[in-house]
């Protein structure tokens, strides 16, 4: 089955794994700004990131028939130095109009602090200056549930925000029904062992339906799995779910979250076999 994962973080994955997620029926990736494992010294160590994001991983994935989109920010681990963070969000723009680009991302909250807040609420700013769509990072763990109700509170309390053009990414069973009442869309991100499982991420679309709704993998350079997605087609297969609800949560909704960006020129694979 064709799929498209929606959080993957392909800079640090190998070309086997391009390879990999192309045979796994992988037609699209996005792939949000994210933390680097150590906290970067200067606004052009983003520059060189962000160059990377839209210019050289867009190639890679292209060999493979991964077509790759990508998110701009600089992450909330890094927000701390607010400094830093002013730079980089003033040197964004630049990258707006690349071929690819889909919005702003991952922004959010990792420790809930005063100096993510406000960094956070910057970003918005951002995204509202320039019409685009946001990806939202919400905290691992212990922090998640006060976490993502900080982040909720603080896009609700912008009025200018179009809360269907709004991602959140690692729902879980406590967090996904407030994120869905407010009208955003949700991701499930999907770990092997820890945190949300391609069974829990099941359980979830049983019990939410799969409206705004999707599933990524992470694929970051911790512990996580490129190919989670393909994982969670299998687990609902095996609980006997129609093929079309699984197309609508793999591929379908994807595709209609990120259609509302300008920068998504998607061609689906069987566009391309009629044109040939
Ligand atoms: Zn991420």
């Amino acid at each position: 089955m064709d799929y498209f994962d929606p959080h993957i973080h392909m800079v640090s994955r190998t070309t086997d794994d391009y390879e990999t997620l192309a045979r796994m029926g992988c037609v699209g990736v996005s792939e949000p700004a994210f933390w680097a494992g150590f906290d970067r010294g200067s606004v052009e160590s983003f520059r060189d990131y962000f160059r990377q994001l839209t210019d050289f991983e867009a190639k890679r994935a292209a060999q493979f028939g991964i077509q790759h989109y990508t998110w701009l920010c600089i992450n909330a681990k890094e927000a701390e130095n607010v400094e830093l963070s002013r730079e980089v969000i003033a040197m964004i723009p630049e990258f707006l109009d690349c071929p690819g680009v889909l919005g702003i991302g991952e922004i959010g909250l990792n420790k809930n602090t005063k100096n993510e807040a406000t960094i956070f609420v910057e970003h918005l700013e951002l995204a509202v200056k320039y019409d685009q769509q946001i990806l939202i990072h919400t905290p691992h763990l212990a922090d998640k549930y006060q976490g993502t109700r900080m982040i909720l509170d603080m896009l609700c309390d912008d009025s200018r925000l179009d809360h269907s053009r709004v991602l959140v990414d690692h729902v879980e069973e406590h967090t996904v029904r407030h994120v869905l009442e407010e009208g955003f869309w949700a991701g499930m991100t999907l770990y092997p062992v820890t945190k949300c499982t391609p069974a829990r991420a099941v359980d979830i679309i049983e019990m939410y339906g799969p409206e705004r709704l999707m599933a990524n993998s992470a694929g970051d350079w911790g512990p996580s799995k490129p190919t989670a997605v393909p994982d969670l087609i299998v687990e609902m297969r095996r609980r006997g779910h129609p093929e079309s609800l699984i197309r609508k949560v793999v591929y379908e909704n994807p595709l209609e979250f990120f259609r509302q960006s300008q920068g998504f020129q998607f061609t689906p694979r069987d566009a391309e076999q009629t044109r040939v």
